[in-house]
This record gives C-alpha cells, sequence and structure tokens, in this order.
C-alpha cells in the first residue's frame, strides 16, 4: 500500500502540474490578450429606484480567448490577483471606461462608468497617480468614473485603504463598496472611508422576497449605509419580487438581470443612446 500511496502521489503532482501549467500558459497569453484586443469591456446597467433612470454601469471584464473560448473573470481574475498581472487588466478597463465616458460626455454626461479595483492595485503605492495621469488625459470629470472596491479587499489593510481613498476621493472621483456583507467590515474603519455606495453582495439579494432573517440583515445594512451618507445599491437582482423587496427596505439603486444583464460596451452605448432624454 506504501506503493500505492506512492503512485497516487505520483499521479496527484502530476495533475497538479499539469493544473499548474495550464494557468501559466493562461498569465502568459493573459499578457497578450491586453495586447492584442482579446478582452472587451462589457457594461452592466443600474437604475434609481427612486426616479427609475439609468445613474450609470459597471464595467465588466470578458476575454475572448483565441483557442480555449470564452474565459470567465471569475476564472482568471483570481489568478491574475495572485500574480499582479490584474493591473494590467485594470489599466486597459480604465482605459476603456474613460474612452466611453469621453464619448458619453456629449450624450449622456449625467451617467457614471464603474471599474473594479483589486487589492493589488491599491498596493501600489502609485495607484492614485496612475489613475489621475489618465483622468487628466481622457478629460472626462473625476465624478463620471467610479471606482469599485470589495469590502474584504478594504478591510484586509484598512490603514492603507483609507489614506489611499482619502487621496481618490481629493481628485473627485466616487469610491464605492463592492460585495458588501462578505468582509467582516470594522465599522469603525467603514467611518473612516469616504466611499458613496455600498452595494449589497448579491447573495443578500437571491432570494430575499422569501427570506425574513435575511430581509432583517439587508435592511440594517440599508439603514447603515444611509447612516454613513451612502448610496445603497442591491447587485444580483433576478426577480420581480426580489426588486419588490429591496424597494420596500429602501434600496436607492437595482443593478441586475432583472433590469439588464453584461452587454458589451458598445451593445450598451446603443441602448443608452436610445433611451428619452
Ligand atoms: P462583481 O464585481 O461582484 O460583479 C458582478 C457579477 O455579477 C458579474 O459577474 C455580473 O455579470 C454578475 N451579475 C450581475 N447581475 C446578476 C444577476 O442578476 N444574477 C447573477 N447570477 N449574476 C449577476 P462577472 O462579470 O462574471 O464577474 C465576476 C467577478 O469577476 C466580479 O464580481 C468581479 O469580482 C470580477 N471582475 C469582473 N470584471 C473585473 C475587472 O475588470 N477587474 C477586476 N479586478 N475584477 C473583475
Ligand atoms: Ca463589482
Ligand atoms: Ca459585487
Ligand atoms: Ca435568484
Amino acid at each position: 500500500s506504501a506503493k500505492r500511496a506512492a503512485l497516487g502521489f505520483a499521479w496527484y503532482s502530476e495533475a497538479q502540474e499539469a493544473a499548474r501549467l495550464g494557468h501559466l500558459n493562461l498569465l502568459s497569453d493573459l499578457r497578450l490578450a491586453v495586447a492584442t484586443s482579446q478582452l472587451q469591456m462589457w457594461l452592466q446597467p443600474k437604475f434609481s429606484l427612486v426616479t427609475g433612470s439609468a445613474v450609470g454601469a459597471e464595467a465588466l471584464v470578458r476575454w475572448q480567448h483565441p483557442t480555449r473560448g470564452f474565459v470567465s473573470p471569475a476564472e482568471f481574475v483570481p489568478f491574475a490577483e495572485q500574480t499582479g498581472y490584474i493591473t494590467l487588466v485594470t489599466d486597459w478597463m480604465l482605459d476603456q471606461a474613460l474612452h466611453t465616458l469621453a464619448i458619453w460626455q456629449t450624450s449622456h454626461p449625467e451617467l457614471s462608468i464603474a471599474v473594479n479595483v483589486s487589492t493589488r492595485d491599491l498596493q501600489d503605492k502609485d495607484f492614485a497617480q496612475r489613475v489621475v495621469k489618465k483622468l487628466t488625459a481622457s478629460r472626462v470629470p473625476a465624478h463620471s468614473l467610479r471606482l469599485e472596491i470589495t469590502e474584504s479587499g478594504l478591510m484586509n489593510d484598512a490603514q492603507h485603504s483609507i489614506s489611499l481613498l482619502h487621496a481618490l476621493r481629493e481628485i473627485g472621483m466616487p469610491l464605492s463598496i463592492d460585495d458588501f456583507g462578505t468582509g467582516y467590515s470594522s465599522l469603525a474603519y467603514l467611518q473612516q472611508m469616504p466611499v458613496s455606495e455600498l452595494k449589497i453582495d448579491r447573495s443578500f439579494i437571491d432570494g430575499v422576497d422569501t427570506q425574513p432573517g435575511t430581509q432583517k440583515l439587508v435592511k440594517a445594512m440599508i439603514e447603515m449605509g444611509h447612516g454613513l451618507d451612502m448610496t445603497v445599491t442591491a447587485e444580483g437582482v433576478e426577480t420581480e419580487a426580489e426588486r419588490a423587496t429591496i424597494i420596500r427596505l429602501g434600496c436607492d439603486v437595482i443593478q441586475g438581470y432583472l433590469t439588464g444583464r453584461p452587454l458589451h460596451g458598445v451593445a450598451l452605448q446603443a441602448w443608452f443612446d436610445g433611451l428619452p432624454t
């Protein structure tokens, strides 16, 4: 059985090695992907629950790999974060978002675009400067670009996050706390973060209409967000019943498949252009 264990081990490490090589390939591919426009920026619209109007969109990366086909961000973003390649993706998405916002300045100046920023980006001490440089070059007003940072990312090194957020906020850029409810926030830190939007994680919205316990949690999150002068957004709303519930609980903004799936940036732009202004 020692032999079997050894064989088992050999098989296991071979499989592991294959997986590792697969990811290494994926990562060198990712560098190429950024350079050869295999990445796409998709946009998911967000709507005010008060006025019903669109308030903006969240930018979501899509990777059309030449041989692997579509690679989901859930698959490659975590690896890109571990290796630091995510900063290439962030830079690329910031450029795309600013390009689209520059066009919207004439047609829809009221709409903002939110770009997802990873903890890896936050570790770069020049991150705020990197963003300012791009913003200045694009001539897009700072208030049109929003940055989304996950609750766990912010709390990971809260002292550092607070100073970086203040630097970004000073430029006039709105900031959002993403996946709220999953990241063990320190409320003392949360109060010191200049964040204007709280996005309740999708896991709390899924089935919220049928779960009284979850409704209490969501209500408490909304009240806390409002207490800190934040706009509260519900993510991942899929049904009319979920929408009715979050409205009743006092939520401000809705994002989800019910009101709009992510679309290629160009397609969403065309859709916004068709809206009455
Ligand atoms: P996220 O930031 O929480 O983004 C929302 C995710 O929920 C998106 O998945 C979106 O397509 C999905 N979604 C929206 N509405 C619904 C709904 O009603 N039901 C369901 N089931 N899902 C909904 P996506 O695009 O696959 O992205 C997954 C995650 O990958 C994102 O979660 C984010 O953490 C990361 N990600 C995506 N794009 C980027 C990026 O450009 N940079 C970074 N750093 N991360 C990104
Ligand atoms: Ca997000
Ligand atoms: Ca989220
Ligand atoms: Ca659901």
